[in-house]
């Protein structure tokens, strides 16, 4: 029997989900699969790492989803996907494939490689918007050139909200959803199960960090823009790893946005303005967006380097923040910029440093916008902080962390003699690092 095939990827959900609403919608029956990236997970250096846990209990929900109501498969395999698609070739007459676009690098490579042996067997591999509200080119200068300043780019993200059919009541077009759900009946049925592979199997075990819930109540939404800069109050979604692996929708919580909070709205185009920014210049990935930041000679003292990953500094709300990370897997945005800034600027350590190591820790990792946020820190990204303007810790705390109750939650030695001394003073710092981004940005 021909069927065709969805590939789940960075869209782990039944509901809302354009490719996979287009698969179901497409005649045949679908079977949807999803592929354990050995080439991602073979790099993970921890392997108790939750983002594989929070990716399993989830592949493991959907599937007994799929299988409780509709007798139907969810087939998961390990490997290589050069490698997987061949078998599942050899096991299934497939007329054609399935998924939602992802915007990074390796995800690009891949899917090249896949289209061109799919298309070699004869088969199509159809892919669609599903991550983002506006993708690629969608969003772009008059000129035809792609936006590197946020406050333009979001003007126009906006206007093209509202132009696509928004009449004050109905749904923007962008902002359309895909009612996969009602489509459930057209997956295949199936009553031999594949097992899903285990944890151990693929060299992982079971990570105790906690997700955070998908529930997020109105209220928070409504006083996002109060809220949302004070670490020891709960003011933020904490939904960032939800829509980093798509168990939520981008179109609703957008459609919610829009009601609910403009700021929480420009929170989620900055995200839109990250995914643009890498498709657009993937050289991000490994150099400054301005060429003429890659000339700055970072110090990278490892021991201090150290010291900042183990919230050691001496820099309360710095360290409240590394120690947050490394136990929660969550940072406090405001805490993000602080911690970035000082690494980058006090310690004058390359922010590529420091940028893998949120990526090693962070539940909400996410390639763009982790990139974008460690060079908007260190001054040489798209839109980024002036390099002349230096975060002092101390001032940041006090506005932020006044009665100090995040710091106490985290460094709760931080007012006795256990605590250590600053690692470099603050005003030392600073001049020191005006002085070497300024030789540096003058060898060009
Ligand atoms: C150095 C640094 C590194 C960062 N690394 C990441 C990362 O790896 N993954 C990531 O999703 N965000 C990253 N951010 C952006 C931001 O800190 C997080 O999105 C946010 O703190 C997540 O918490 P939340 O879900 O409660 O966000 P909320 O404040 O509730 O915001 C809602 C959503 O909007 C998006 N968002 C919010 N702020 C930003 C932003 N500045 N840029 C892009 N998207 C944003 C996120 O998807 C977030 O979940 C980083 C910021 C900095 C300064």
């Amino acid at each position: 029997m021909k069927i065709n095939i969805f590939w789940f990827r960075r869209d782990l959900r039944l509901h809302d989900n354009s490719g996979l609403y287009h698969a179901l919608n497409a005649g045949l029956k679908v079977v949807p699969i999803f592929i354990f990236d050995s080439k991602i997970l073979d790099q993970l250096q921890d392997k108790v790492d939750a983002r594989v846990t929070f990716i399993h209990d989830t592949i493991t929900r959907l599937s007994s989803d799929l299988q409780d109501t509709l007798g139907s498969i969810l087939d998961v395999r390990y490997g290589d996907p050069a490698e997987v698609w061949p078998q599942l070739l050899h096991d299934y007459e497939v007329q054609s494939v399935f998924a939602n676009h992802d915007y990074e690098p390796y995800a690009i490579s891949r899917d090249s490689q896949v289209k061109d042996f799919l298309s070699a067997g004869g088969v199509d591999f159809n892919t669609f918007k599903d991550h983002v509200i506006f993708e690629k080119d969608e969003v772009i200068k008059d000129d035809g050139t792609p936006y590197t300043v946020f406050t333009p780019y979001k003007r126009k993200w906006l206007a093209k909200l509202i132009r696509d059919d928004w009449d004050g009541k109905a749904c923007p077009l962008a902002l359309k959803s895909w009612p996969s759900e009602d489509l459930k009946s057209n997956f295949i049925q199936k009553s031999h199960f594949r097992a899903i592979p285990s944890l151990s199997q693929m060299g992982f075990q079971r990570s105790e960090i906690r997700i955070p819930s998908t529930q997020v109540s109105q209220t928070t939404i409504m006083d996002y823009d109060k809220r949302r800069d004070f670490p020891a109050i709960a003011g933020t979604s904490k939904l960032g790893v939800h829509f980093r692996f798509g168990t939520i929708s981008i179109r609703e919580k957008a459609m919610k946005a829009l009601k609910l909070n403009q700021v929480y709205l420009s929170e989620l185009i900055w995200r839109d303005f990250y995914a643009m920014i890498l498709y657009q210049f993937p050289h991000i990935v490994k150099k400054s967006f301005r060429p003429e930041y890659d000339n700055i000679p970072w110090r990278n003292n490892e021991e201090e380097f150290k010291a900042w990953c183990e919230g050691k500094t001496g820099y309360p709300i710095v360290d409240a923040g590394m120690r947050e990370l490394a136990t929660t897997g969550y940072m406090h945005n405001r805490v993000r910029m602080i911690t970035a800034s000082f690494l980058t600027k006090h310690l004058l350590i390359d922010w590529r440093w420091g940028e893998s190591w949120f990526a090693a820790k962070l539940l909400d990792y996410d390639l763009a916008s982790n990139n974008g946020g460690w060079q908007w820190a260190a001054g040489c990204g798209t839109d980024a902080a002036p390099y002349f303007r230096i975060f002092s810790p101390d001032a940041q705390q006090e506005k932020f962390d006044k009665l100090k109750v995040y710091i106490k939650k985290w460094v709760p030695e931080v007012e006795t003699v256990k605590y250590p001394k600053p690692i470099v003073d603050h005003k030392y710092a600073r001049e020191r690092c005006l002085e070497v981004y300024k030789r540096g940005l003058q060898k060009n």
